[in-house]
Formats: structure tokens, C-alpha cells, sequence
């Protein structure tokens, strides 16, 4: 496949934007490096490249573009958002709109504030919990990945970990000592965190299910006793739902029917992002209303943003959710996926390749090993230079994956079963092609 536009741009962008990416994970870093592609065009689930190649895409932007690709009814929303001026600076109805859907979606939240980005949402509801509780410090989860703001960039996931700088230069070690890390899926480690620290304990961070070292499942009890174990201490708990909003139902993982009990696991703050913004920045944070009032300008926690609920991003996102609303689309989008998974699966066993897949409803990973992946640990210790030649092997046929061992594949409502043919038929060639290098 001749990408020979992708590789003079990239040389070209070199010389005026840091890396040539404006965010590391779209540099081919992890995966050996060289040129990423530039993509000219996007519709539904394919990408075409600067080249004119046309790729079938499971990056979904990392997440957001959970309809596909200019998805008719959400450009229309864009549209009539952008004839009638893009940003007020002042409330809109539209804001109100998109509140109660998201709030009717997630019962958890009694009230809501729109920002721009994940990272925005994550460090809010760390000052809200500062504030609420008069204590500082945060424990989060080895592995999980929660944005790029200072507190949460110690010990993270996905980016930082891939590119194999474990902390960031530039954040001061008196800021990471206000972080507690402990390993995902294990409460005896954050036992024996708040035993250590408690009294100083603002706050336990969680993706409830988690999305940055692959797709990985909370074990059964997990939140449950995280969120008591929490509550016990006068913590609050918070979960990061930047992935896992509307990712595999109508909702946030914490109300999805694939975890247990419920009512026992219900966060007191919640951060959102990605899918509700309908590919357009956004981002929202939210929870019980007396922890929520502790917001500027009912209370005392400073929290702001010039961009925020701008109304393109809301009218996409409402338009979003409402493509979600519709009939059968995530039982569509698992059932895609359990076609992939399956046959990439036996395609990999075939090929005597050692495979492990994650999968909830239409999003999974996969890890080259042969054991399971239930934290951070066992999602390292897998092959990357096997996952780097099939990302490569995959991308020359016309597959367009994250490029990290580390990221999850999504489904959209975009995809259809030639789709997965054509996925599983490249899925096939680039084993057989790894087995002969
Ligand atoms: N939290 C989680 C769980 C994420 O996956 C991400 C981004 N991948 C973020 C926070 C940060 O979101 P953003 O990139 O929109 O700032």
C-alpha cells in the first residue's frame, strides 16, 4: 500500500508541530515508529488516507465516534449549531436539553457541568472532592488512565505507559505525593492504602470498567467493596466514565447490567466525556447535589470555561444520544463484535498465536499472551512486538487500529457484517504473515 503523501506530510508537520501529533497516541511510537497516516476523509466506519486508501476504522477517535463517521443526523445538528453561531458565552436551552438526557441516562447524577474535555471533567471533580471533604489526597488505580492534568499523571495508563515514561517531567514530586496508586481488581491494596493514609483520603478514582490497558471487567464484589471501603473512610468514590459513558448501553458502566448490585456501587461523582459530545469536545462532570453545590458560583470550588456547553458540541451531542436511543443498537454492535472476536480468535489459534480477548458488548482488546489480562501487571506482560508487526500487518490491509497493545477496538453503528468479512480476512493474512517472519 503506497502511503507516500502520509510520509512527506509527516516530515513536513515535524517542523511545526511537536512530534508531528497533536496528541502522543497518534504517533506510531509504540509500534516502531515512522510515519502515521493522515487521513483526508471519514463517512461511517471507513477512513480514506491523503494516498486515497481506504481503511476500515476501529480507533472511533479513541472512543467518541461511536455512530460512525459524519453520521447524517448528528451533521445535521452541526449544521443548523453553526448557522446559528457557534459560542454565546451565555446559557442556552440546548444546555438543559442535553443535562436531563444525560441525567435520565445515569440516575447518579443529581446535577451536572459541562467542560471540554476528560481531562477537564477528572480535574474538577478532584477539586470538588478537595473541597467537599477538606482532605487532599487521591488514590487511583495502576493503569487507569484519567487525562493529562498533574494529579492523575502519575503511575497512568495507556499514553504514558506505551511511550514508556512512567511519570511525566514537569510535575512536581510534592503534587504526586498527593497520589496513592494501587492495583486495579485488588481491595486488599487499597486496604491497606487507607489503613496507611486514610485520614488524608479526598477521594478513590476508578474506571468503573476499565478502558486504557485494554478492555478489562471490575472481578465480581470489586466496586462494591471499593465503594464501601471508601464511603467506611470518609472518602468519596468517583468514577471515570470518560470511556465507558454510553460506550455499552444507554448509560454509564455504573448502571450497565453487566455489573452486579447496582445500588451498592454508586458513585458520588462522576466524569464523562467522548461518546455524548458526538465527536466534538466535550466533556461533563457530575453527582450528588450537596457535593455539586460545592461548584462555583453556588459554592466555593472554582470551576470554569469560556467553551463549555458551547452549543455545537451540545447539539451533537443530544443528536448523538438520540442515533443511541434507537432500537437494537448495542445488541447490533455486540453482535458485530462477537463475530470478530470469534473469528479473530480462531484465525490467531490457527496460526499457533497466543491470543487473550476482552470484550464487552461492542468493544474489546486484545493482548498477545496466553494468560488472562485482569490488571495492569498482566496487560503489560504481554507481547508487544507481536501486537506492533499485527498492527502493522493489519494497517497495510486496509485496518486502521490504535497504535497500542494497549487501546480497545470499537464497533459503531456503522459497521456491518462485510466489514467484519473483509476485517477477519486481513486478521488472517497478517497471522499467517507474522508466523512467517
Ligand atoms: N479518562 C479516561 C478514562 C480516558 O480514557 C481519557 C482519554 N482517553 C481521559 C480521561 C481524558 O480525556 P480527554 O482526552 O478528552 O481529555
Amino acid at each position: 500500500m503506497n502511503r507516500s503523501t502520509s510520509e512527506q506530510l509527516y516530515q513536513e508537520a515535524l517542523k511545526h508541530i511537536v512530534g508531528g501529533v497533536n496528541s502522543p497516541s497518534r504517533s506510531f511510537k509504540a509500534v516502531g515508529g515512522g510515519a502515521p497516516v493522515f487521513m483526508k476523509r471519514a463517512s461511517g466506519a471507513h477512513f480514506w488516507d491523503e494516498d486515497g486508501n481506504r481503511y476500515i476504522d476501529y480507533l472511533a477517535a479513541f472512543g467518541p465516534v461511536i455512530t460512525g463517521f459524519a453520521h447524517p443526523h448528528i451533521t445535521a445538528a452541526i449544521t443548523r449549531a453553526a448557522e446559528n453561531g457557534v459560542l454565546y458565552g451565555t446559557p442556552t436551552a440546548l444546555e438543559i436539553t442535553l443535562a436531563k438526557m444525560v441525567k435520565e441516562a445515569i440516575p447518579s447524577l443529581d446535577k451536572v457541568r459541562f467542560v471540554n474535555s476528560g481531562t477537564e471533567a477528572v480535574m474538577s471533580t478532584i477539586r470538588v472532592a478537595r473541597a467537599f471533604t477538606g482532605r487532599s489526597k487521591i488514590i487511583k488505580f495502576a493503569g487507569c488512565y484519567h487525562g493529562h492534568s498533574d494529579l492523575v499523571l502519575v503511575a497512568a495508563g495507556s499514553g504514558p505507559s506505551t511511550l514508556g515514561i512512567p511519570d511525566s517531567a514537569g510535575i512536581p514530586v510534592s503534587i504526586a505525593h498527593e497520589v496513592i496508586t494501587v492495583p486495579f481488581n485488588s481491595l486488599n491494596g487499597l486496604r491497606e492504602a487507607l489503613n496507611r493514609w486514610g485520614d488524608d483520603v479526598a477521594a478513590v478514582m476508578v474506571e468503573p470498567i476499565v478502558g486504557n490497558f485494554g478492555i478489562v471487567m471490575p472481578k465480581p464484589g470489586f466496586l462494591e467493596g471499593m465503594c464501601k471501603l471508601a464511603h467506611d473512610n470518609g472518602s468519596l468514590v468517583i468514577y471515570d466514565e470518560v470511556i465507558t459513558n454510553f460506550r455499552f448501553h444507554y448509560g454509564g458502566a455504573q448502571n450497565y447490567a453487566g455489573l452486579d448490585n447496582h445500588e451498592q456501587i454508586v458513585p458520588d461523582l462522576t466524569a464523562m466525556g467522548k461518546i455524548f459530545g458526538g465527536g466534538l469536545p466535550i466533556g461533563a462532570y457530575g453527582g450528588r447535589k450537596e457535593i455539586m453545590d460545592q461548584v462555583a458560583p453556588l459554592g466555593p470550588a472554582y470551576q470554569a470555561g469560556t467553551m463549555a456547553g458551547n452549543p455545537a458540541s451540545i447539539s451533537a451531542g443530544i443528536a448523538c444520544l438520540e442515533v443511541l436511543q434507537g432500537a437494537g443498537v448495542y445488541e447490533e454492535m455486540e453482535r458485530l463484535a462477537i463475530r470478530l472476536t470469534d473469528g479473530l480468535k480462531e484465525s490467531a489459534d490457527r496460526h499457533g498465536i497466543p491470543l487473550t480477548i476482552n470484550r464487552i458488548r461492542g468493544a474489546f482488546s486484545t493482548h498477545f499472551c496466553d494468560h488472562p489480562v485482569t490488571n495492569y501487571d498482566e496487560a503489560q506482560d504481554t507481547d508487544g512486538e507481536a501486537f506492533a508487526s499485527f498492527f502493522r500487518h493489519m494497517l497495510d490491509r486496509g485496518i486502521n487500529l490504535a497504535a497500542s497493545k494497549y487501546e480497545a477496538w470499537f464497533l459503531t453503528t456503522a459497521h456491518t457484517d462485510e466489514d467484519i468479512d473483509a476485517t477477519l480476512e486481513a486478521a488472517e493474512a497478517s497471522f499467517r504473515a507474522m508466523k512467517e517472519e
